[in-house]
Order: C-alpha cells, then structure tokens, then sequence
C-alpha cells in the first residue's frame, strides 16, 4: 500500500521544521491499533499490522518524498518562558487527507532525540504512551476536540526511568500540532531582526488550516485571534463539565486548532473540588480543575501578544483591538459552560432560570460533600425518575440539597436526556493505572477492556459496574501524575 504523506508545514514553514529522522527500533511490536482511526485516515489496518506498516508507525521506513522533522516552538511552562522547545522526542511525519477531506498530522512520540531534546532521552515507556491512547479516546468519545491516538507499537528497546521500563512509540494524528508556543517562537524572531514575514506566514498556514473564515475578515489576524479564543473557550468549558483536568496547560500545550493536545500530566476529577491538583510538579496549583478557565485566558493573552504586530501598525491600537478581542473569552466561556451544565442537569429548553445560578447555588454543595462529579448527574436522572435516595445520600447539609433539588425537579428534567449528556464511563485514576501496570508487565487484557468501556462512556452496560465507581478515597487524594514520562 502507498500512503500520501505531504509536507505543507515543512514547505510553508520551514524556519519551524527541522528535518530529522525517527530513532532505529530494534523489535516493533504492535500493541494497539485504533482501526476506526485508521479507516478513517484511508489507511488499511492490516496493512498497518504488516512488518512495513509497522516501520511507518515508528518512522523507520516511510513513503517517497515525505519530509519528517522536529518541530520548533517556543513556550510559557508555569508561567516561565522557554525561548526553545520544540519536539525533544517527537517527530510531524507529514499531512494525510482524511475521508472527509480534512488535513491531518501524522505525528510520533517517542521516536528518540531531536535537536530539542535537551537533557532527554527522546524516549517514551509503554505506559504513559497507552494512557494517551486510553485518555484521548474517552475524550473523543465525550465529544471533547482531540488529538487522537492512531497506534501504540512497544519498540523492544529499554528506557531508563525510576526503573527500567518497556520503551514504546505512539503514532498521534492532530488537525495540527501549532499550538501557542508555535507563535510565540516565531514573535521571538520577528523580535530579534524586525522581519515579521515568518509570523505572517505561520499566521496564514493558521487560518487556512483551522480558521478559513478568518480569511475574508478585514483584519484577518484579528480574525484568527477572535476564532482561537472561540474554540479555546468552548474546549475549556467542554473540560469543566466532564472534570478533566489538563495538569500542564504550558502555552506549548494549547493548540490552534481547539484541540486538546498533550496528555501526560492529566486526570479526571473525582469528588468535586476546584483545587483538584494530580500533577506531581504543579505544587502551587497553577493548573488545577478550577483555575482552568483563567489559565486558558492567560494563554490566549500571550497569543494575542505574538499577534501584535500583524494585527496593526500603529503598537497602541493593536494592543486595543486584542484587548478588545480577549475580552469576550470569560462570556463565550460562560455561554459554553452554561449551555453545557444545563443539558446536564437536563434543563436544555428550560428558561434560564428555572433553576438558580448552579455555580452559586449547586457547586458549592457539591464541593462541601465531595460528590463524585460524573456519578452525580446520573444519580440526578435517577432522581428525575423519582427515586431522589441515592443522590440525598450523598449530601452532608441534607436540607439545603434538599431545597436545590425540589426547586430543580419543579423545572421539569428529562432524564433520557440527561443520560445522553452525562457519562457514566469515564477513564477513572484507578483503573487506568492497574490497566498500565497490567500492559507495562505484558497482559494488555484490562487497557483493552478499559478501552472499550470509555470509548461507550453514556450507555449503561450491565457486568461493567465496577467500571463507573469512584476509586478508594485513599487512592484518590494521594494519587499523582508525572510530565514527559
Ligand atoms: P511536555 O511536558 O510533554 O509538554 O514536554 C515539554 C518539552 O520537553 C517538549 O519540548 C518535549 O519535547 C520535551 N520532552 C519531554 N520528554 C522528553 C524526553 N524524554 N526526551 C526529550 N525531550 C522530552
Ligand atoms: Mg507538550
């Protein structure tokens, strides 16, 4: 089989590009292959199972003409900048067409040193390669923009962390992989020599990628500014209402496209509570559950800032017009998470204030008793059906939930509804760790099962109920994620 791999962000962007060549695997082995995915794609899964299927999904052996490379960018990590990044382990292979005619990345990690790998291996470990593939296949399932995860192949060769672990590649297919960082770096050189044709360039390759209607603008960057804060206010809200929590929202982490992108650090919510932190390094809380919003804002401020000198000539009335631009964030925010929450208390058609303001009035009973944020809404169905006893009984001021839920079923909820918005099924923290643990020994038995529970998150299906409990508290509060494992 001959797949097309094209090379438009190397040719448009070649400052940004730095062509390299994938790490030597010893031994592939074909671990997980996502084949709606790959059909999708136009790619044939059995071809993909073959021996040079294979050295395409670790970078070994690709088509005639194609034009791998590291990508260069820059980026703000905890709010420090890093004027060099770039893929340290990370390989764009090219651009595919999908069926539906749409542009796609075909990308590596794992696929060994870069130029940008600075003290890094460039190698990734089997587990946290298959915790991407798992976590962003639930996500696609939740109807959340992704990146998505195209196949996981265990390389034979080792990698070297706390212990030694089984080394892996994982092929990602993304609308792209520009991300904020991407401008930040190409503001950098506009900086240093006054020549703004590369941010200009990488500006146009934006908009005819992910935001063509920008093109017809007056102001085509002020354009793109106001479409990325749209699809990033409407990602973000997506996150709160299923309790994903990102765990390292670096502006090289935030994409141009509103996909999420970058699952290292990140976990699903348990009880309610906006101070929900699991990565190991954020020790201040930078990124937890409820701060999400604002770092997102945060985010666009520093993109707005790159923009700058293509949205005017004059410096004060550009910074006016992003200023202008970002001030609508917090309200397509609102509007997103609004319309969001009140499908999921199944109020979609019902007047705004049918029931009061839940962030006021709800989410602060929620985070007093702890609630399982995902078990919740589906209680609350059961509730609508009529029998309120097993969301009461997980309330500590009984009263007050008590007078929230009669002024809430007076609105009329639809249940069904409600089920069809709210996930039972989500990729809990303990279950996703004993499937990795089971696949880094060598049993993929419960990655495959977990995998197919979450890519059904909204259906009931009698024998997974072990599948929706929560985790042990104790699991739970201790538990913690690692970045660039
Ligand atoms: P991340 O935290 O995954 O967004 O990664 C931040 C930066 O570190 C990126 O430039 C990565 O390419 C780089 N990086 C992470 N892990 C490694 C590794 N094992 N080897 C080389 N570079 C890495
Ligand atoms: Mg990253």
């Amino acid at each position: 089989m001959s797949i097309a791999l094209q090379d438009r962000f190397v040719r448009d962007l070649p400052e940004l590009a730095v062509p390299w060549r994938a790490g030597a695997v010893a031994d592939p082995a074909l671990l997980v292959l996502n084949e709606p995915l790959a059909v999708d794609l136009g790619l044939d899964p059995d071809w993909l199972r073959s021996p040079d299927g294979l050295r395409l999904l670790v970078g070994t052996q690709l088509p005639d003409g194609a034009a791998p490379a590291a990508q260069a960018y820059a980026g703000h990590q905890f709010g420090g900048f890093v004027p060099r990044l770039g893929d340290g382990r990370a390989l764009l292979l090219g651009e595919l067409v999908d069926a539906r005619g749409r542009e796609r990345d075909l990308h590596l990690k794992g696929s060994g040193r870069t130029p940008f790998a600075r003290g890094g291996d460039g190698l990734a470990a089997i587990g946290p390669m298959l915790r991407e593939y798992v976590i962003s296949e639930a996500m696609h399932a939740l109807h959340i923009p992704t990146t998505r995860a195209l196949a996981v192949v265990a390389t034979g060769n080792p990698v070297y962390r706390e212990t030694v672990l089984p080394g892996a590649v994982l092929a990602r297919v993304a609308a792209s992989h520009l991300r904020v960082g991407s401008f930040q770096y190409a503001a950098m050189h506009w900086q240093q020599t006054g020549d703004v044709d590369l941010l200009r360039r990488l500006a146009d390759h934006a908009i005819a990628r992910h935001h063509p209607g920008a093109a017809d603008a007056e102001n085509r960057y002020l354009a793109l500014l106001d479409a990325v804060i749209a699809v990033q206010a409407d990602l973000v809200a997506r996150w709160m209402l299923v309790g994903f929590v990102h765990g390292v929202m670096n502006t090289d982490n935030m994409t141009i496209s509103g996909e999420t992108i970058d699952y290292g650090p990140c976990a699903f919510m348990e009880g309610f509570d906006p101070q929900t932190v699991f990565s190991s390094i954020d020790s201040s809380g930078r990124y937890a559950y409820g701060n999400q919003p604002a770092v997102a804002l945060w985010n666009l401020t520093r993109f707005a800032e790159a923009l700058l000198p293509l949205l005017d000539q004059d410096v004060d009335r550009a910074v006016e017009l992003a200023q202008a631009s970002l001030s609508t964030f917090q309200e397509r925010y609102n509007a997103g998470w609004s319309e969001g929450m009140a499908a999921k208390l199944g109020l979609s058609g019902a007047p705004a204030d049918a029931v009061a303001d839940p962030v006021t009035d709800l989410l602060p009973q929620l985070r007093q008793s702890r609630v399982d944020h995902t078990l919740f809404y589906r209680w609350l169905a059961t509730a609508a059906r009529g029998d309120a006893e097993p969301v009461r009984g997980e309330f500590i001021d009984l009263a007050a939930f008590d007078a929230w839920l009669a002024r809430w079923r007076a609105a009329d909820p639809d249940p069904d509804a409600m089920d069809r918005v709210n996930p039972l099924y989500i990729p809990r923290n303990h279950l996703v760790e004993e499937a990795l643990s089971a696949a880094t020994a060598g049993d993929l038995g419960p990655f495959q099962r977990l995998l197919d529970v979450v890519r059904s998150p909204f259906e009931e299906r009698p024998g997974l109920e072990r599948y929706a409990e929560p985790g042990a508290r104790e699991f739970t509060d201790s538990f913690q994620t690692f970045c660039g494992t």
